[in-house]
Order: C-alpha cells, then structure tokens, then sequence
C-alpha cells in the first residue's frame, strides 16, 4: 500500500463514525415514501373497529345452522339488511338472521356468516345449506390493529404498505428525518455544461449529473454548483455557497496534477481530513473531512472513479444521515466466469455483469476497466470485489458482488 494511504474498510469507518443523523421534520402521509421514521406511530383505535364480516352472505348464530345441507336446508328469518357503513339496530336471535355485506359490523347474537353462496332467499326468510362453525367469516374486532400498539417503529422505511396503515391509523402526517442537501462542485477547466459551447478543447461535466442522480436515488437533494475552474479565487468562491448545504461533494483537482487545488484550498479554508488517499481501484485519490462540522468528500475526477467512491462511501453516509440503519447495498456471490488478475494492496471494484442461471448467479467483467470508461457503469449490474490482498481470482470462483440496485433478473416467467 502506498504512503498515506488507508485500507476501503478503515476509510469506510472514518467517514461513518464523522456522519451525524439530520434533524426531524413533519411530512404528509404521501411525501412520506422512502423516508426514515423518526418517531413511532401508535394507533388510537382497534381496527377493525367491530367484528366484521369478511363475506357478503347472511349473519346467523352457528348453532341455529349446524345441521344445514343441501337436503336438509335450515330456513330463518331476515331481521334486517346491513351495508357497510350502516350499524345493525337489531339482535339476531334464534332462528333470525341478518342479511350483511363485506365490512359490515356483524350484529348482536349472531356469531357467523354464511357466505351467499351458500344459502337461498325466499321472500322474507333464507335458505342456509350448508353449517357455519361459531367466527366463521367473522374478522374480529382487533384483528388486525389494537389500540394502543405501535403499528410502526421509530426508524421503519416508508413503503406503500407503511403509508397506507399511516392512513389506516389516521394519520395525515408524521416526522421523519431531514432529506440532506449536498452540494455537488465539479472542478476542471476543461469542462462544459449545458448553457455553453462545447468547443474542441471541452468535454461535458458529466460527473455533475451522474454525482446529482447518485444523490438523489440515495434520497438526498442534489444542489448542483456548477463548474469550478482550477484557480484556488474560483474554487474557494464556489466552496463558499457549498457551506449552506449538509454535505459537500468536489469531483477531481484531489490529485497531484499541476492544477490540482483542492487540497490547497480546503487546507486554506481550514479543514480537518481524516484522510487523502484510500487502497482502492478506481478511486485511489479519494478525500475526506469536515468543513467547519460539514462532511466533505474531494472525489477523483475520473468519471467511473467518482461513481464508484460515492457508492462505497457517499452513499452510506447519506443513508445515515437519513435515518436508514440498512447503509450498505447487497452483496451476493457468484460464479466468476473469467480469470482475473491484478496487483496486490488494492481493492479493486470491477464493473460487472449478472445473470441468473437457474439457481446460482453468474459474473463477468464489463469488458475494459480504465476509469475513464463510464460505459462500464452504464452496462454494470453490480460492483464485483477484488480483494486487496488477491493477486487473482480463477474462472469458476464463487466471488462476491455488491449490487447496484438495476434490475438484471429479466421477466420472470409468467407461470409462478
Ligand atoms: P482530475 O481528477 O481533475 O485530474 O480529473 C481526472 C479526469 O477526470 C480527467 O480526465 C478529467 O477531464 C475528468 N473529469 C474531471 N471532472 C470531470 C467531470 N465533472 N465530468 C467529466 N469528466 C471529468
Ligand atoms: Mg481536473
């Protein structure tokens, strides 16, 4: 490993034990998805709120039906009719029953419902032919919600189904935890963005907006800064706005290029880097450390580099900043389907391809690895590790692959 420079595991803990969850806001049930709880959401009320019925049929007391067939049906009287939304007024007693919908409350002496199915009318008084055991078709009062009981924890992820029982509970809003603002400041001046010319000398900034969609997907708020160029007046000015932002993110100038300011100028502005390089592949120059209390990340410029460090460390400390206690993405394993080799005191995140192969995965490399190719990003399903101390890796290993989130599965078979 070269001089100063950390191993990805020990680099990961730096930046993480740094990282401070945001604060709290309140949210409405819809513009609560994706974001973490901050508190825990109690139910004030059962629900059901009564015993319902989970059948349109007829509510009956089960033992007045016990005997009823086909041959031999059971003939009672109809007392009433309750839809849902109505409160039964009557109490079925022997011999009655109460015509009922799905979601109606079941009424006072009945204790079953015969679905319709299996019953007849006639004028006034039904047909049952076929016996109900005592709850049958009943969903009880509590069954699925007790008054009282957390129904979400403090620190649950808004999915459909968590905003749903929020609405279930009665709930319009609730506090999560703060989206981060991150600032996002591309330097080079070779770049371009889109409101000037690309002349022959130019290329786009295009790590602008793959570093903005990478923070949106993470659940943050990208604030994109622009293009600073490498001059320590410009740098320093843009870095400046960056302060009101709850992370700051810089893509290139971290290394030791002849232009290459970064470091000058956080030093300048008096930063505290916790370090300057990490042992990995891309991503060698990779830098971190607070700007007066906020994380800040210098990224190497190069565009896959600068992709592949924010998942490996952005990432994780923005989904804790967000209240997530899942920070990592999955990792599975798989078979390697080619030999790879390298040098070894790097951990090297090759770009990757799975297929699924009837019960195993299947890895191979994306083809070139240089960092400078971000089609290797846009055809990778995953990031597959080469560990650091490894110098290869033979066709047939089962290796592992953190995945990127893409959906590399393929239609599943309609006949599941
Ligand atoms: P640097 O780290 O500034 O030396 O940049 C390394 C390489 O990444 C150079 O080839 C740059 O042109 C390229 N690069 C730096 N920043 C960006 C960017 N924002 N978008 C696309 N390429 C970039
Ligand atoms: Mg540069």
């Amino acid at each position: 490993m070269g001089v100063g420079m950390i191993p990805v595991e020990k680099a990961r803990s730096l930046v993480l034990d740094q990282i401070q969850r945001m604060g709290t806001e309140k949210q409405d049930l819809l513009h609560s998805l994706g974001r973490v709880l901050a508190e825990p959401v109690v139910s004030g009320r059962d629900h059901p709120p009564w015993n319902s019925s989970a059948m349109d049929g007829y509510a009956v007391r089960h033992e007045d039906v016990s005997t009823a067939s086909e041959k031999k049906p059971v003939r009672l009287d109809v007392v009433e009719e309750i839809a849902a939304g109505a409160l039964p007024t009557k109490t079925v007693e022997k011999g009655q029953a109460g015509r009922i919908m799905t979601g109606a409350p079941v009424p006072k002496g009945a204790d079953a419902v015969v679905r319709v199915e299996d019953t007849r009318t006639e004028g006034d008084s039904v047909q049952i032919v076929c016996p109900a055991e005592r709850g049958e078709n009943v969903r009880l009062r509590g069954e699925d919600i007790q008054a009282g009981l957390v129904v979400l924890a403090q620190n649950s992820v808004m999915g459909p189904a968590e905003v749903g029982m929020l609405a279930s509970v009665g709930r319009s809003h609730v506090l999560v935890y703060q989206r981060p603002r991150v600032a996002i400041l591309a330097t080079g001046n070779e770049l371009a963005d889109f409101h000037e010319p690309l002349t022959p000398n130019k290329i786009m900034n295009s790590n602008g907006y793959a570093l903005a969609a990478q923070v949106l997907e993470a659940g943050g708020v990208p604030v994109i800064l622009g293009i600073a160029r490498d001059n320590r007046e410009d740098l320093q000015d843009r870095l400046t706005q960056a302060r009101s932002s709850d992370l700051i993110l810089i893509s290139g100038g971290v290394s030791v290029g002849m232009y290459d300011f970064v470091k000058d100028v956080l030093e300048q502005l008096g930063i505290l880097m916790a370090f300057w390089k990490v042992a990995m592949k891309p991503g060698e120059p990779l830098a971190f450390g607070s700007l007066q209390g906020k994380p800040i990340f210098g990224l190497p410029g190069n565009p896959v580099s600068t992709m592949v460090t924010f998942e490996q460390f952005v990432r994780p400390a923005l989904r804790k900043m967000e209240g997530h206690t899942l920070l990592f993405r999955p990792v599975i394993e798989a078979s390697l389907m080619e030999r790879l080799t390298k040098k070894p005191g790097k951990t090297h995140f090759v770009r990757a391809v799975v297929k699924k192969t009837g019960d195993r995965y299947e890895v191979w490399t994306t083809g070139s690895q240089s960092s400078g190719v971000l089609t290797s990003m846009v055809k990778a399903d995953g990031l597959l590790i080469f560990p650091s101390e490894s110098d290869e890796m033979a066709k047939g290993q089962v290796v592992k692959v953190q995945l990127l989130g893409k959906s590399f599965l393929g239609q599943p078979d309609p006949g599941y």
